[in-house]
């Protein structure tokens, strides 16, 4: 089966909720689900009047060569998450996808002691996320975001 990205789009194939981003000393942190939820339209209409992607991290089927990040052997956003940031936790977080995740698999647990701090939008981003990010780097003195969007 294919793998899943841990920070896609709703209205993917195998779209679920993975976690509620939540604040924690200002920054975004995910709280994981103990169980796997679907991302049905009821479940992503409670996010309003915030998108659902600002409220929950979804799962969904890797689009692979559809995605910019996916270089036709690997995701190259789970490479610059896992070494360009932070671990933030030194335990894995609890996680119902990891079997089939597609940064795990290729990252392992480095991956998952940064995915907390990973949010799939943000509207204020630093230029060394905008570089995790895979987004052209634009120098904003001030910019403090910090959350790589997946595109
Ligand atoms: S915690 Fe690990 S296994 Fe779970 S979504 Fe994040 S990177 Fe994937």
């Amino acid at each position: 089966m294919s793998k899943l990205c841990p920070s896609a789009q709703p209205g993917m194939d195998r779209a679920t909720v993975l976690g509620i981003v939540q604040e924690d000393g200002g920054r975004p942190v995910v709280a994981y689900l103990n169980e796997r939820l679907p991302a049905t339209p009821d479940i992503l209409a409670l996010s309003k009047p915030l998108k659902p992607t600002e409220v929950f991290r979804i799962a969904a089927t890797c689009a692979e060569n559809k995605c910019p990040h996916f270089d036709g052997a690997d995701c190259r956003l789970a490479t610059r998450v896992a070494t360009m940031l932070p671990a933030v936790v030194d335990r894995l977080p609890p996680c119902t996808i990891r079997k089939e995740c597609r940064w795990y698999s290729q990252e392992g647990e480095a991956a998952c002691k940064r995915c907390p701090e990973i949010t799939t939008v943000t509207y204020d981003i630093s230029p060394h996320m905008r570089e995790v990010s895979g987004l052209p780097v634009v120098e904003e003195p001030g910019s403090t975001g910090v959350a790589p969007p997946h595109t």
